[in-house]
């Protein structure tokens, strides 16, 4: 690569690293389409974005033994003594 800066190529390959997942994730989830749904489709993104605002939003934690979890009752130990946790 004569004439090309060391840190375009090094960009360049970084570039491609970071966006090929990107986009082979998104074309699987466009074939994916809405089979999914919500019914436990819990992978986040791969940079963290993507899943987070619409579904688990508001976590809570339990009174008796601190366990995190969604809401309802404790999944640990069925109390429903529980607090917001934002
Ligand atoms: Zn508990």
């Amino acid at each position: 690569m004569l004439g090309v800066p060391w840190y375009f190529s090094i960009g360049l390959v970084m570039a491609i690293f970071i966006l090929l997942p990107m986009i082979m994730r998104r074309r699987q989830m466009s074939r994916m389409g809405s089979y999914g749904g919500d019914s436990g489709s819990g992978g986040g993104g791969f940079f963290g974005m993507g899943s987070q605002g619409n579904s688990s939003g508001v976590r809570y934690v339990c009174l008796v033994c601190n366990n995190k979890h969604k809401g309802g009752s404790c999944p640990r130990c069925g109390s429903k003594m529980q607090r917001a946790d934002f």
